[in-house]
Formats: structure tokens, sequence, C-alpha cells
């Protein structure tokens, strides 16, 4: 079944007594709606320490891993290590990750692939950069990127992952995809995994939206039929934004 899921990526913010409030406030929220999930990535250093005090509602994930089992990789952190910390849910894809650090389609491929592999969810995140949306071929390049990383899962695999749909001229840019435009690129994936998988598959997954989505233009986009959700970044630093997104089914 499709679920409904709020999801905060915290990036590279907050220091530790911010962090520790933050996440004080969303496990013990008495306002989160019970039928929408409730999905945080903090900075990976405090994932342990939050893993050990959260309720089971809330899904902690880490916004990075590195896909080799163990050895000489300075600085990094692996799928097992972040599986230790009691997080249970990852990002791959993301447009920073892809943009800062050369994160490509093979590469995104193989952390896909390790993540399912150590049964943690994927979060996968595609999106358009502007030149792109411009030029009209927003649906070939969200479609080859989906076909490149994550279509090569079997059916029972991919229904362990949720999409967000999140284009990079939207990210932390204060502008947002508007509703048909959201809608469009969110029904031609639902229209893809049907395609690739089976009407049942595609019923499956979620797919959320994500870029400068807030506590002002989520009911609209939410209201979208293709929209289960979405992926939050500068709007989930703010806890009471954040719990208005989430009340924004
Ligand atoms: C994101 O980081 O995934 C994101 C959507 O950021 P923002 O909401 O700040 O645009």
């Amino acid at each position: 079944m499709r679920r409904k899921i709020v999801a905060g990526n915290w990036k590279m913010n907050l220091m530790p007594e911010e962090a520790n409030e933050l996440f004080s406030n969303l496990n013990e929220s008495k306002t989160w709606p019970s039928d929408v999930e409730m999905m945080i990535f903090p900075p990976a250093i405090y994932l342990q320490g939050f893993a050990s005090k959260k309720n089971e509602n809330l899904i902690l994930g880490s916004q990075n891993f590195f896909q080799k089992e163990k050895g000489a990789y300075t600085g990094e952190i692996s799928i097992s290590q972040i599986k230790a910390t009691g997080a249970t849910a990852v990002l791959v894809g993301h447009s920073e990750r892809r943009a800062y650090f050369g994160e490509h389609e093979s590469f995104l491929k193989e952390k896909v692939d390790a993540a399912i592999e150590h049964q943690l969810h994927v979060v996968f995140c595609c999106g358009e950069p502007l030149e792109v949306r411009k030029s009209g071929d927003e649906k070939d390049f969200v479609k080859k990127q989906l076909e490149e990383s994550l279509f090569h899962l079997e059916e029972d695999q991919i229904i362990k992952t949720t999409i967000a749909y999140e284009p990079v001229w939207a990210i932390g840019t204060g502008l947002t995809a508007n509703e048909e435009e959201a809608e469009d690129m969110h029904a031609a994936i639902r229209s893809w995994l049907i395609e690739r998988y089976s009407l049942e598959t595609a019923n499956e997954i979620s797919i959320l939206y994500g870029g400068s989505c807030n506590a002002e233009n989520a009911k609209g986009l939410f209201a979208c039929p293709n929209v289960d959700g979405g992926l939050i970044g500068g709007a989930s630093l703010k806890k009471d934004d954040f719990h208005t997104i989430a009340n924004s089914f």
C-alpha cells in the first residue's frame, strides 16, 4: 500500500543541543497524524543516540554511506556500520551528493544494491536540473536516472523503496514545482513503475515530492493524486513547520 510519508533531510545542520531538542520534540509529538510515517535523516553522528531513544513510529535514516563492506576508505561509513546504529533507512541519489560528490548512476546503483542487501529502506532521489526542465526533456532525464540506478531491482526489492522526485531547481531555492508540474512527473514515475513491474507493485511504492516544500504549499502538493508525501529540507528544521506539513494531507 502507498504510505503517506513526511521525511526530514536535516543535511549538514544543527549542533548537538539543537539536534537533540528537535529530535525530542518530534519523538514525543502528540500532533503527528497516526497515518503519516515520520522519517528523519539527521547527520550520521546523531544516529546512534537517537536510535536508542526513539519511539517505534519514528523512522531513522542516514543521509549517506559507502557501499563497500569495510576497508581503507578514510572518512567513510559502511552500510553495516549505519545499520548497527539502529537506522533503518538511507537516502540515495540526492542531488547534492550527485553535484558536490560526483555520485553518478552506476555508483548509485551499487549503493542501492548494498542497502537492499542489508535490508535498509532506500529513499531514492531523482530530478532534473533547470536547463533540462527548460529544454522540456525532464521526463526522459528522470526516467534515465531511475532506469540506470533503481529499476534493475527485482519486484520484491523495489517495493522496499520509496522514490523522491526532487527537481534540482527547486531544492533550497524557494522555487517549487507547481501542483501540475509535480503531479505530471509523479504520474509519469508511477506509469514507468507499472510498465517495468506491475500495477500492484506501482501501488505499493510511495512517491514523495521534494524541493522547497513548506508549511504553505504542502497542502496543494499533497492533494495531487500521485504525491504520497514530501522529502523536506529547510522546513524540516523548524518543528512547527514540519508538524504543519505532516498535517497537510
Ligand atoms: C532536500 O534536501 O531534499 C530538499 C528538498 O530541500 P529543501 O526542502 O530545502 O528544498
